[in-house]
């Protein structure tokens, strides 16, 4: 956890959009889409804290006409953490006499910049005892902070002679060696409802959201790798989730997506695990809703 006074928020968000404006122009119209203007709602006073919450990979696996198709959930997707965070966290505040509110900034910028961890080679923040498999969680609260160091953005010293995430990068989003085109990241692409670009080779999708192979290599996380949790989905359960519709979940469906942060996240799953089985078995497992929204992404 750290802790950053709001009195250096104006600098820090300076410096961030600084860094931004650097950014090659798809990228920043990419981003401008992803997160708001974060100086409209900058508090004055008090203080940010970002928490990091360990989060463990989920192995989930689908029956699909009789066969399994496995796949992962990557670490971060569950949000529910973030409520269960703050409800931690909120007694204690309020019994000293301060408030703490969810607050939207870029974590994982403010995060290094509060020295909670450094960046690797593949633009993902790696946090000491962590590596990779963290969720940031940032709140404000009025309880003013000491003014504490702040450290510059740094490559992590592992990153210095390797390349590994870079070799396993099927999409070349790493390829440019100083800035990660999130263009190429399948993750972009994959948390998009947009379709899916002609590029992207559904045989490099390993996860039903997001990616992992860059993570999966980096020698930073070779600890936590064996951090699993299980997660299985009947026939009839993969049969409604390739449906498209939320609404025809049961409850025990509902729970078991709940529990790994992918009910709110239902037509990406759909969508994604389409192009899994498509992929994997040669079978095309769209409804109807789906036959549609493929024939716009091959146009
Ligand atoms: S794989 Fe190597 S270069 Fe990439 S983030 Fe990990 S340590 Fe750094
Ligand atoms: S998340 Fe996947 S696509 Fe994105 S940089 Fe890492 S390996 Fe490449």
């Amino acid at each position: 956890m750290t802790w950053i006074s709001c009195s250096r928020l104006p600098r820090l968000m300076r410096e961030y959009a600084d860094t931004y404006s650097r950014l090659p122009p798809h990228l920043q119209t990419m981003l401008d889409a992803l997160f708001p203007e974060p100086a409209d709602f900058l508090p004055e006073d008090g203080s940010v804290i970002i928490a990091a919450v360990p989060q463990r990979i989920v192995k989930v696996r689908f029956f699909y006409r009789g066969q399994k198709i496995d796949a992962v959930v990557p670490p971060t997707y569950d949000r529910r953490i973030d409520e269960q965070v703050i409800s931690h966290i909120a007694p204690i505040l309020e019994g000293a006499g301060y408030g703490i509110v969810p607050i939207e900034l870029p974590k994982k910028y403010l995060a290094a910049r509060a020295g909670l961890g450094k960046y690797g080679r593949n633009n993902i923040l790696y946090l000491a005892g962590l590596g990779s498999f963290a969720r940031l969680v940032s709140f404000h609260t009025d309880l003013p902070s000491t003014i504490r160091p702040l450290y510059a953005p740094r490559l992590h010293s592992s990153c210095e002679l390797c390349e590994r995430c870079v070799e396993a990068c099927p999409s070349g989003a790493l390829r440019d060696g100083d800035i990660m085109d999130a263009y190429r990241c399948i993750t972009f692409h994959n948390e998009s409802t947009d379709p899916f670009p002609s590029w992207l080779d559904p045989s490099w999708m390993t996860c039903v959201v997001g990616c992992m192979r860059c993570q999966e290599v980096c020698p930073l996380n070779r600890t936590y790798l064996g951090h699993i949790r299980r997660m299985s989905f009947s026939e009839d359960e993969t049969s409604i989730i390739l449906g498209g519709d939320k609404n025809e979940a049961t409850p025990l469906l509902e729970e078991k997506l709940r529990d790994i942060g992918l009910f709110s996240e239902f037509f990406l799953l759909s969508r994604n695990l389409s192009f899994l089985i498509a992929n994997r078995t040669g079978q095309n497992p769209y409804g109807k809703f789906f036959i549609a929204r493929q024939s716009r992404m091959e146009r």
